[in-house]
């Protein structure tokens, strides 16, 4: 009896059970390009590309294997364009046995199957993603009963499951777990991005991109210059073209930020990783090969597999573990709307303009970007963490909310009262100076803070602080900031308070 296999957009892994378990020629496996999707948020015009590209290729090789697939097309006739719209038209049509599918990766479509389940008139099998390394079960084993949830423990614990850069005694590799030390180095004179692998586009991606150009053309984003790997083959073609050309200096520089430059030494990797093109696993076996053969530096491997082995599987965690409330977060009542230049892209601060620059045009702009740029100016002016959170959902190639939401909610914005991090990620000026060269071209000077020329971070940090002094003076990593804000005297605390709050007024008009 037919099994119908429903395989979502971020699902295009042949080794997920959902695939590998399928009988040729018995069952059907279901795809579908969805409106209700696309546009849950204004999703940038690459992402959708790149998906609806990526599961046109995915269809082909499975029936290139012998599969039958039932593809549905965004301008098909009779497409639903929801999720369990498709999946009931398919069950009447194909009169299934059973339909299967892997669990999906966000709350909302998890729901949506519980109600689906009780409309089908068939059982669901609802299959674990095996892609994760971090099961919920594990995750939970190893959250149960902390106080604290730091990703460090966490990183370590998968480490050691996994076996990745240890030794057969137990100890880490190089004989400590974190080179984070080594990681920051600021820009030095003339750093830029390593030239890019880019892959032509084939007549699938062609007429993808012409659908998407005319479909979406409300959405976010710029179009021209589509650049991604749509297939796995190319993925792993991404992949070693970064292990080989860019991974022995990944760490350096992992920090720094650059005018023009949006990726510097960053590894591209996470839309492909995230939709199933490339598995976690083999990215980080393969970076740790490099290290030992000796073609790539400790703190660059190391660095760059915490990322995927520890943030990435433990942010996933969290999600699972504090979802339906997570969203709802609001730790430190930040209330203020986001502000319009977060679309628009125009405001005088060079350095948010930069970052905006690189999203619109790639769907991309690296973590420091997001976290120290983006996400530190929404923290320090009080920017409402839904309303950013659904930024930040819409605008990146990458974004999936389990990964998304606890990225922006819980690290960059300290929402969640410091689940996630045990300190707010907040910097002023002097960070952003000393870690890009974005203010040599700013009409504000970061090391001016009350006044006409005065960088918005610097007024708006102390602000912050004095705003949150009851929630963070007793935090053991912060007495010197707070000692420092005493030191100032009221003359010119309340100058920088007055100050702050003629750039909220600034930002709330649209003219900073
Ligand atoms: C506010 C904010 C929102 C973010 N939203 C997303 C998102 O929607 N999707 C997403 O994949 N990442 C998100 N991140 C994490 C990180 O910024 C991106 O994974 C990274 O910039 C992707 O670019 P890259 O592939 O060049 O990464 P690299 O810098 O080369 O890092 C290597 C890989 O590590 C993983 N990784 C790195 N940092 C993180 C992290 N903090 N959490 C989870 N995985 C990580 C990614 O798979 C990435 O491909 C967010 C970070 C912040 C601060
Ligand atoms: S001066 Fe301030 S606003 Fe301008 S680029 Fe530097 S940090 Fe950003």
């Amino acid at each position: 009896m037919t099994v119908l296999r429903v395989i979502l957009a971020d699902q295009l892994s042949a080794r997920l059970d959902i695939v590998a378990g399928a009988e040729k020629g018995r069952d059907v496996f279901l795809l579908a390009e969805l409106v209700s999707e696309a546009t849950v948020v204004p999703h940038h015009v690459k992402k959708i590309a790149f998906l609806f590209s990526a599961m046109r290729h995915f269809a082909e090789a499975l029936r290139s294997v012998g599969h039958v697939v039932r593809y549905v097309a965004l301008q098909d006739d009779g497409n639903s364009q929801s999720l369990d719209g498709e999946i009931l038209r398919a069950t009447e049509a194909l009169r299934p046995s059973r339909v299967a599918i892997t669990e999906p990766g966000e709350w909302r479509l998890s729901e949506m199957l519980d109600g689906l389940r009780l409309a089908l008139a068939v059982p669901l099998d609802i299959l674990p993603d095996t892609r994760f390394l971090c099961s919920h079960a594990e995750f939970a084993l190893w959250a149960d009963g902390k106080r604290e949830l730091r990703m460090e423990y966490f990183y370590r614990e998968m480490r050691r499951r996994h076996g990745v850069l240890m030794e057969p005694d137990g100890t880490p590799t190089g004989g400590r777990w974190n080179y984070d030390a080594e990681n920051r180095k600021p820009p030095k004179a003339g750093l830029d991005s390593p030239r890019r692998i880019s892959f032509r586009k084939d007549a699938i991606t062609l007429e993808v991109l012409d659908l998407v150009g005319r479909r979406f053309a409300e959405n976010y984003g710029r179009l021209e210059q589509f650049h991604f790997a749509v297939t796995r083959q190319q993925a792993l073609r991404e992949l070693e073209h970064f292990i080989a050309d860019i991974l022995p200096s990944f760490g350096d520089y992992q920090d720094a930020m650059v005018a023009g430059e949006p990726y510097l030494r960053h590894s591209l990797l996470a839309p492909y990783i995230n939709a199933g093109l490339l598995y976690p696993l083999e990215v980080c076996q393969r970076a740790e090969a490099a290290y030992r053969d000796g073609r790539a530096p400790l703190n660059a491997v190391e660095g760059f597999i915490r990322q995927i082995l520890g943030w990435r599987e433990y942010v996933r965690g969290i999600y699972w573990r504090f979802m339906p409330g997570y969203l709802d977060n609001n730790a430190l009542d930040a209330k203020e709307p986001l502000p319009w230049f977060y679309w628009s892209g125009e405001t005088h601060m060079s350095c948010m303009r930069e970052a905006f620059a690189h999203t619109f045009d790639h769907a991309y702009s690296h973590h420091i970007q997001r976290l120290m740029i983006t996400g530190n100016f929404a923290l320090l002016a009080g920017i409402d963490p839904k309303a950013v959170h659904e930024w930040y959902l819409a605008v990146y190639a990458d974004a999936y909310e389990w990964v998304e939401a606890p990225n922006t909610i819980g690290m960059a914005l300290h929402a969640d009262g410091g689940l996630m991090a045990s300190k707010p990620y907040a910097a002023s000026g002097n960070y952003i100076k000393r870690m890009s060269n974005f203010c040599d071209g700013c009409v504000y000077d970061p090391s001016v803070s009350v006044g006409e020329r005065a960088c918005p971070f610097n007024a708006l940090y102390w602000d912050f602080l004095a705003r949150q002094r009851q929630r963070f003076s007793r935090n053991a990593r912060m007495p010197y900031v707070y000692a420092n804000w005493d030191k100032m005297g009221p003359d010119k605390q309340t100058a920088l308070r007055r100050q702050a709050e003629m750039h909220r007024i600034a930002m709330r008009e649209g003219r900073l």
